[in-house]
């Protein structure tokens, strides 16, 4: 009887230096806790992810409490009834408080084990890169979708405009005249679809977006003639250097000065002009878009930045803007490594200024 009792004891030994080996060797986080939920150990692929330690479980502050958001506390206890019911739960999303207080994304699992006495195991991994992509897909749909929209509603309205045109019985030549309008348009929709998908390609560090060596310049002279082509409002654009060569995405690029020239354009009275310039030093490359239009209030300068931010919400200049422009020409910028600035006087006009490094060709 009592060989007995001692070799079982053994092999109960031999199960928790087992299990322990397990925790610390695991990638993911482990946790184990008693049946009363206090944590008993957790490896530090666990306490990498909360930003606790070892010595905060030895003196107690590490507790579920302390790590587990009120807003999931419903969800808590469902989850610990089905662990007592069927001793396991399903993985499922859930967030944990950082000890530095901000919250991480998990997605956790626990089962009961049969040490003696029974604890719990919790699995939890960090899907904060994970989620990130999911914003990152939502933005770039929210985006695509906010500039389908309007000239979509515009190509629909000249189908129907044409229709009646031609029960009222035009000219072939005036109907192909009318078509041709449409068949660029679609064009246009076609090249913002595919700015965006370079874009989304660009935001993707698996699929890195096609990046060469390009003169910047003649990318901007090029949009500029674009917008020769659809506005009769003065843009002068000024070489002021020559050859500056930057690496990127050059469809990104022409999207940031469509972006910048088109708000030049809307938020500046139709008699004033627009001014394009580009500098160099030796080591990077500034292009400026200046307005002399409403200007912008000091306190507004770093917000407008800010996704879905817009000054003037009720204003006549903002229909059919969404506030999204300049996040995405300050995030183009950014994947660029430069960064974009801004001057604005009240009432007078705004510069907005993209800096970008050089490289040698
Ligand atoms: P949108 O123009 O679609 O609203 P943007 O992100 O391009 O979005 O711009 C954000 C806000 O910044 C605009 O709503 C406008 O109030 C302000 N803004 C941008 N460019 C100019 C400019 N050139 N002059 C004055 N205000 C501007």
């Amino acid at each position: 009887m009592l060989v007995k009792k001692s070799s079982s004891t053994h092999t109960m030994q031999q199960g928790e230096e087992r299990f322990k080996a397990f925790l610390e060797s695991n990638m993911i986080g482990i946790v184990l806790s008693d049946l009363d939920e206090k944590i008993l150990e957790a490896n530090e692929q666990f306490l990498d992810i909360i930003g606790y330690t070892k010595k905060d479980i030895e003196n107690g502050r590490l507790t579920w409490s302390a790590i587990s958001p009120r807003k999931y506390e419903k969800l808590d206890q469902k989850k610990v009834k089905e662990l007592l019911r069927f001793g396991t739960i399903a993985p499922f999303e859930k967030e944990y408080i950082h000890k530095k207080g901000h919250l991480v994304p998990v997605l956790v699992g626990a089962m009961h084990v049969r040490l003696s006495p029974v604890r719990s195991v919790c699995f939890a991994v960090d899907i904060t890169e994970q989620k990130q992509l999911e914003q990152r897909k939502d933005e770039f749909i929210g985006t695509v979708s906010h500039e389908l929209k309007t000239p979509l509603a515009v190509l629909k309205m000249q189908i129907s405009l044409l229709k009646d045109d031609i029960k009222n019985g035009i000219s072939p030549k005036e109907a192909e005249e009318t078509i041709a309008d449409l068949n660029q348009q679609v064009d246009k929709l076609t090249a913002i679809i595919s700015h965006h998908l370079n874009l989304a390609r660009l935001r993707d560090e698996h699929t890195p977006a096609r990046t060469t060596i390009f003169n910047v310049g003649e990318i901007v002279k090029k949009v500029v003639e674009d917008f020769g082509l659809v506005t009769n409002r003065k843009i002068v654009f000024k070489e002021g250097a020559i050859g500056c060569f930057i690496r990127g995405n050059e469809l990104s690029i022409a999207e940031v000065f469509t972006n910048l020239i088109s708000n030049a354009l809307r938020y500046s009275p139709e008699n004033k002009e627009i001014r394009v310039r580009i500098k160099k030093d030796w080591k990077s490359v500034r292009i400026y878009v200046q307005d002399f239009g409403r200007g912008i209030e000091k306190k507004e300068l770093k917000k407008i930045f800010e996704r879905y931010y817009r000054v003037d919400r009720g204003g006549e200049a903002a229909l059919g803007a969404a506030g999204i422009g300049l996040h995405i020409c300050k995030d183009i910028i950014e994947q660029h490594n430069g960064r974009i600035e801004v001057g604005s006087i009240k009432g007078k006009g705004s510069t907005f200024c993209c800096i970008l490094p050089l490289v040698s060709r």
